[in-house]
C-alpha cells in the first residue's frame, strides 16, 4: 500500500521531540482515548492523501532536521506505508520518533517498529497528568529507546509551544504546554 492519510505536516519544529524535526500527524485513530487533545484526527475521513514516497521526498528535502516525528491520529493504524516511509528516511540518516496509543507489548512486529529509534507508547489517561517529561500528556506513557540514537538525556528538553500564522491568516499551534500555560495564553488574547 502506497497511500497515507495525513492530518498535518510541520516541516521544521523544535517542539515535537529531540532536536530539530519534521512532524507528521496521521489522520485516523482507532484508540480514542477520552480527553484526547487531537480528536479531530480520530476519523479516517478528512485529512489528505500522500504516498509514502512523496512524503519521504518532501521530508528529505527539508534542510537542517535531525529526524522525523510521527504522531496521531494513530501511526500504527497505517503501519504498512508508514513503515516504508520510516525505513526510507532512516536509511537517509534521519532519526524516527513514533507515538502510539498502544503499548509496545501489544504491537506485532513491523517495519515501522524496526525503523523507529524512539517509541512513545500508551494511551492518554486524563487522570494521570505527566508532571515533568517532555512531549507526553500522561505519566503512564513510556519512552522506549529502540536504538542507540537517543537516551534519557532527552528528558532535559523543555516542552515548547509553537505558534504559526498560516498564509490565510489563521493561527496554527503545535507542541505541548500545560493547561495553566494555555489558559494564560487565552487570557492574554482577551486583553
Ligand atoms: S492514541 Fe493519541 S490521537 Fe488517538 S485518541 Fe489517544 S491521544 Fe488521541
Amino acid at each position: 500500500m502506497e497511500l497515507l492519510n495525513l492530518h498535518r505536516i510541520v516541516d521544521v519544529t523544535l517542539a515535537e521531540g529531540p532536536g530539530v524535526r519534521c512532524a507528521v500527524w496521521t489522520q485516523g485513530c482507532s484508540v480514542r482515548c477520552p480527553g484526547c487533545f487531537n480528536p479531530q484526527t480520530w476519523t479516517t475521513r478528512g485529512g489528505f492523501s500522500l504516498s509514502w514516497r512523496d512524503l519521504a521526498a518532501r521530508v528529505l528535502a527539508v534542510e537542517g532536521i535531525e529526524g522525523v516525528t510521527l504522531l496521531g491520529g494513530e501511526p500504527f493504524d497505517q503501519v504498512e506505508p508508514l513503515g516504508h516511509f520510516a525505513s526510507a528516511v532512516r536509511s537517509a540518516g534521519l532519526s524516527v520518533m513514533t507515538f502510539t496509543g498502544h503499548v509496545l507489548e501489544d504491537l506485532p512486529p513491523s517495519r515501522l517498529l524496526d525503523s523507529t529509534d524512539l517509541l512513545v507508547d500508551g494511551p492518554f489517561l486524563a487522570d494521570r497528568p505527566e508532571p515533568s517529561r517532555p512531549w507526553v500528556g500522561s505519566s503512564n506513557q513510556r519512552f522506549h529507546f529502540l536504538s542507540d540514537r537517543y537516551d534519557e538525556s532527552i528528558f532535559a528538553t523543555p516542552n515548547r509551544l509553537e505558534l504559526r500564522i498560516a498564509p490565510d491568516g489563521g493561527i496554527e499551534l503545535n507542541g505541548f504546554a500545560t493547561t495553566e500555560v494555555l489558559e494564560a495564553l487565552l487570557e492574554g488574547d482577551h486583553r
